[in-house]
């Protein structure tokens, strides 16, 4: 998890200064206040790792992984590795994905055409909701070209 906030004043002008003990000690440059964390990897909150496991599944890239939780993808490839969690060979759906509000996930949720056959998934992310679709490369069921 990614240190964005000083502990104490809440602001986020903080920035790293040193190590002390194995810790990573970050600055803030607005109360001046020292603080330390333990390094990434060793005390990420089970919730980021689960979330992340499960966007991995539904084929999200490392990259957009870190993206979207603010870890490392150095640390998601750990977790995928430690888990062994493997994702299954998908060639035919891609996932997208929206970061909306409640409101705005309520208004979508009520066209019944953007939740049918979607393959959707909704998972809490902050104050936020991340609704992860599927969409097929290929439609199957659209017009046949003749040639
Ligand atoms: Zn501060």
């Amino acid at each position: 998890m990614k240190i964005t906030l000083c502990p104490k004043c809440k602001k986020d002008e903080i920035s790293k200064s040193g190590i002390i003990n194995g810790r990573q000690r970050y600055l803030c440059k607005k109360c001046k206040y020292y603080f330390t964390v333990e390094k990434e990897g060793k005390s990420i909150d089970p919730y980021y790792v689960i979330k992340a496991l499960q966007l991995h599944i539904e084929g999200v890239t490392y990259r957009e992984i870190e993206r979207i939780l603010g870890v490392s993808h150095v640390s998601v490839m750990n977790w995928v590795r430690k888990y062994k969690v493997k994702a299954p060979e998908n060639y035919d759906y891609h996932p997208t994905y929206k970061v909306l509000t409640h409101q705005e996930l309520m208004e979508y949720m009520s066209h019944v055409e953007n939740v049918k056959n979607q393959g959707m998934m909704i998972t809490e992310l902050g104050d936020k909701y991340m609704m992860i679709k599927w969409e097929r490369f290929r439609e199957e069921s659209g017009p046949k070209h003749i040639h």
